[in-house]
């Protein structure tokens, strides 16, 4: 064995949590080192859309949406039912404004809003119709200096050829390429950028999303002095006294000892590619794709509990279901593409194999998963196909086959995309009941040319109406599909990693089963049991919970108190001097 290392804090992975804790600490005058598996840092936050619900963020001040804390508590308690925490979930409400203060104001991350993001369920008391998000401004990959290589690159599947599109206005710029000449203008001049930075950089360095997330955090992280080692896998805590002190780690070089005076993070991704664990919580486990980076193998969870941690088994959904295509490429490998936009646009619906529909298509990725699973008779095959016609696949795009002017042709010859001229023939070309696909399209026109869905009310939320498009009436979720050719999708279930996690306190601090705290252990993101309780409320509640309880993690073990820059930044806020 090496030489041990020494330093104040130790951080396991280098995602939204595990940096997030790293720079608070770092910022907070501790000496930290964040120790990453694989040889780029960000996990599946950089494959991530990198929204982080956050609500009374000071972004949402500035723009006069001021909410009392008892609004977002009284939404997660009315969706969360039995499996409102309080104590946590206060603890979140009350960080998570502070939280984007502190980045904004002490580190390199810089924040934009999306403060016209609804929640997910805007029928339950409490859901607010915006001002409950923001997410890290874009980031000039440039300014990462030598660490650009040892950055995550994106997920292949969310990008349009390596480069990552923000929802919003970047999007909605894609989107309508053909249709408006500034969209177009737009789009010309982000491509072209991107062109040239892939023959100079080869790749991407317009970075979006969860990337410049990353991105950010990392060039705050080596700002601070925070000793930044890839290729460098924790096998094994170490103990003294009671306490965690430090790890084993795995390098190139071998083993080396790790010792950490104020104790260890752990925010290594959850499980969600840990197959024993996952058969052990998850229903279906063996038919389920998961969206996460391949690393995230349980390591955190494992590690905690060999110390005396124990795993919540007790949420609501052991994972943060996504639907999910799978896409054949050339090369025989299997792409995993998330159905996250095109569900909400009008004219499109999911079925079963018997051809019904069996939920509100526009409703949240976790709850069409959810539906699925819970319409297919135990023991059959969970999937269910998007379908559209093909008028809908140039407009909207379908799955990762994007809207017009990109070719559709290639994913119809790989068979990704199923065809036909009637709707009996796309059954008959899917496997679906041709008799129930027509006579659940049929029902559905009959209320989408009113603009209605009566079976499972499309549009009835602000969600529903967000996730639409804004051009069509009277009901922007809603629109018959009646003219073929039509397309269709296959989608199964997916997630983008697991809600289930070593159990903790308000401190982030892990828990024994007596519940009293492990001392030195720490867990934040999906290493930490989820504060929503298996349940998805809105976009943005894995990052927004990560990002903040890695900053009370970080805080925590550097004995932050009331004289500190974060409480200064919480007067800040009660003044209003964000507005
Ligand atoms: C396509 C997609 C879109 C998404 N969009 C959003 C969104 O917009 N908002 C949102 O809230 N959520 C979103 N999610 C979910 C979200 O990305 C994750 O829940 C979150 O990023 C997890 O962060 P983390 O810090 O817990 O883990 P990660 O970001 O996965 O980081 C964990 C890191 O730990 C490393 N590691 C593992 N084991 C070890 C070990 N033993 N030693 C050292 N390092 C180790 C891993 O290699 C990894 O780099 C999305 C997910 C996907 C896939």
């Amino acid at each position: 064995m090496k030489k041990p290392i020494d330093c104040d804090l130790l951080v396991v992975g280098s995602g939204a949590a595990g940096l997030s804790a790293a720079v608070t600490a770092a910022a907070h005058g501790l000496k930290v080192v964040i120790a990453e598996k694989e040889p780029t840092f960000g996990g599946t936050t950089a494959w991530s859309g990198g929204w982080m619900w956050t609500p009374r963020n000071p972004l949402a001040r500035r723009d006069g949406i001021v909410e009392d804390i008892e609004q977002p508590r009284t939404y997660l308690r009315n969706v969360l039912g039995p499996h409102f925490d309080e104590a946590k979930v206060n603890a979140f409400l009350e960080a998570a404004p502070r939280m984007v203060a502190f980045f904004d104001e002490n580190t390199a991350l810089r924040f934009e809003d999306g403060n016209k993001i609804p929640d997910t369920y805007g029928n339950v008391p409490g859901a607010a119709a915006g001002g409950h998000q923001v997410i890290a401004a874009p980031y000039d990959g440039r300014e990462l200096g030598g660490l650009i290589v040892r950055l995550r690159r994106p997920m292949r599947e969310t990008t349009f050829m390596g480069l990552t599109i923000q929802a919003g206005p970047d999007l909605r710029a894609f989107m309508n390429v053909t249709r408006s000449p500034g969209a177009f203008l737009y789009v010309a001049r982000r491509v072209g950028w991107h062109l040239i930075d892939l023959v100079l950089h080869g790749r991407a360095m317009q970075l979006r999303n969860g990337l410049a997330l990353v991105a950010r955090l990392l060039r705050s992280a080596e700002d601070l002095g925070v000793d930044l080692m890839s290729s460098s896998s924790v096998v094994r805590l170490l103990q003294a006294d009671g306490a965690v002190r430090g790890a084993v780690l795995e390098t190139a070089d071998g083993l080396i000892e790790l010792n950490a005076r104020r104790g260890v993070v752990l925010a290594t991704g959850g499980f969600p590619h840990d197959a024993e664990r996952r058969r052990a919580m998850f229903p279906a486990s063996d038919q389920h794709w998961t969206l996460a980076v391949p690393s995230a193998t349980g390591d955190g969870a494992r590690l905690g509990e060999e110390v005396g941690g124990t795993v919540d088994r007790t949420l609501a959904a052991p994972g943060a279901y996504c639907p999910v295509s799978l896409v054949p490429y050339a090369d025989g490998t299997i792409g995993r593409f998330p159905h996250i936009i095109e569900r909400g646009k009008p004219g499109i619906v999911g079925v079963l194999k018997n051809g019904r529909r069996f939920c509100n298509e526009g409703n949240g990725y976790h709850d069409y998963v959810t539906a699925m699973m819970r319409a297919i008779p135990p023991g059959e095959e969970i999937a269910s196909w998007l379908v559209c016609t093909r008028a809908f696949q140039r407009r909207y795009g379908l799955g990762i086959s994007r809207p017009a002017p990109v070719p559709v042709a290639p994913f119809i010859r790989s068979g990704y995309i199923k065809t036909g001229r009637t709707i009996a023939e796309l059954a008959r070309n899917c496997g679906i009941d041709p008799a129930g696909l027509e006579h659940a399209v049929g029902d559905y026109n009959v209320g989408a040319r009113r603009g209605e869905d009566p079976a499972f009310g499309r549009g009835s939320t602000t969600y529903n109406r967000y996730q639409g498009d804004a051009a069509v009436s009277p009901n922007p979720c809603v629109a018959p599909i009646e003219s073929g050719p039509y397309y269709a999708v296959k989608v199964v279930a997916g997630s983008f990693g697991t809600f289930a996690g070593l159990k903790t306190d308000a401190n982030a601090r892990v828990l024994e089963a007596s519940g009293n705290p492990i001392p030195g252990l720490y867990a934040a993101g999906t290493d930490m049991a989820s504060i929503m309780g298996g349940f998805y409320p809105s976009g943005g509640i894995n990052i927004g919970p990560a990002m903040t309880f890695g900053y009370i993690a970080g805080r925590y073990a550097a004995g932050a108190n009331d004289s500190d820059v974060g409480l200064a930044i919480n007067a800040n806020l009660e003044k209003g001097s964000y507005a």
